[in-house]
């Protein structure tokens, strides 16, 4: 039976210390970060998330804003609105909720939010600078995922790590991750030819497509660790990720749950981001 990696445990921890350090840097330059979320529409899933996210920014200290906007919002409005947040002194990061309404324009949404306030580090600048390995700020998934690795003493070096699924806000960050960490590591998709017999080689298998319970036993190692991405809702509408867990956790030397696994991590990474954004422009 696999060791269950405990994100909720390794999250407390890790905002435990992040709501230390913004008490520290609010004492000694008066300064309390700020974070502002704009969510556009009334997609549930993201309403949830958007919540967490706010409840977590208070309960670690920072300011916090949200910006609800109906699902009827123009470009031009939606921009205005970004112009009046980027405006704004109290706010240091700032984060527009994807996805939005497919009426409006994601990536030059995405690309208005200037690079030194974009928390969720998707601008195309970010981006660029996550291939290098300047990590100003981190890809909140993937290095949620990478935290939860080092929290429980797993080397990457030189390790199989098989990524499934290429977003560019999972998938590909995720991979760079993994590579600047020294392993070996191979991204698949839809297209991939056999991907069991791809999946069934990963020391390290991070999987992330949104379809649930897809990863099964047969398509893991014996001994593999297994970090599911994935939330889906199953026929019951139970939350539940990309991996066959019950089947899965038997075969695996370590699993993520879903909850409890990656999504609590996120949003640490998130306010992580945000300390460094009011840091950095402490510093400016
Ligand atoms: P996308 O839909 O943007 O990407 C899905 C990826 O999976 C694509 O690259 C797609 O391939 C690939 N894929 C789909 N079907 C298959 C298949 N049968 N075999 C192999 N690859 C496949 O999703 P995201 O990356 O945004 O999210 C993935 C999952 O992670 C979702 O469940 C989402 O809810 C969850 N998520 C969880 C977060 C968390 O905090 N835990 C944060 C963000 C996302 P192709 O490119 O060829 O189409």
């Amino acid at each position: 039976m696999a060791h269950i990696i405990d994100g909720k445990k390794i999250a407390a921890e890790a905002r435990a210390d992040i709501a230390r350090r913004v008490g520290e840097f609010e004492e000694k330059t008066g300064i309390k970060p700020g974070l502002a979320v704009v969510i556009v529409g009334e997609d549930p899933a993201s309403q949830v998330y958007v919540r967490n996210k706010e409840k977590a920014c208070i309960e670690a200290g920072f300011y916090s804003e949200v910006h609800r906007m109906s699902a009827e919002t123009t470009m031009d409005e939606l921009l205005s609105k970004l112009d009046e947040i980027k405006n704004n002194d109290k706010i240091h990061g700032i984060l527009v909720q994807l996805p939005l309404p497919k009426h409006l324009d994601e990536k030059a949404v995405i690309e208005a939010i200037p690079p030194e306030k974009d928390v969720d580090a998707f601008h195309a600048v970010n981006t660029g600078k996550i291939m290098i390995g300047d990590y100003s700020f981190l890809p909140c998934t993937p290095a949620g995922v990478m935290k939860m690795l080092e929290y429980e003493n797993i080397d990457v070096t030189g390790k199989e790590c098989v990524v499934v699924g290429r977003s560019n806000i999972v998938g590909k960050p995720m991979a760079m991750l993994l590579l600047h960490a020294n392993g070996t590591v191979t991204i698949c998709h839809s297209r991939t030819k056999d991907l069991a017999e791809v999946t069934r080689r990963a020391d390290i298998l991070v999987v992330a497509i949104g379809k649930a319970n897809f990863i099964t036993a047969d398509m893991v190692k014996e001994c593999a660790v297994v970090i599911d991405v994935g939330m889906n809702r199953n026929a019951e509408g139970k939350l539940c990720g990309d991996v066959d867990f019950a089947a899965v956790s038997e075969k695996a030397s370590a699993i993520t749950p879903v909850p409890g696994g990656v999504g609590v991590m996120t949003i640490t990474m998130l306010l992580e981001n945000a300390l460094r954004a009011a840091e950095m422009a402490a510093k400016k």
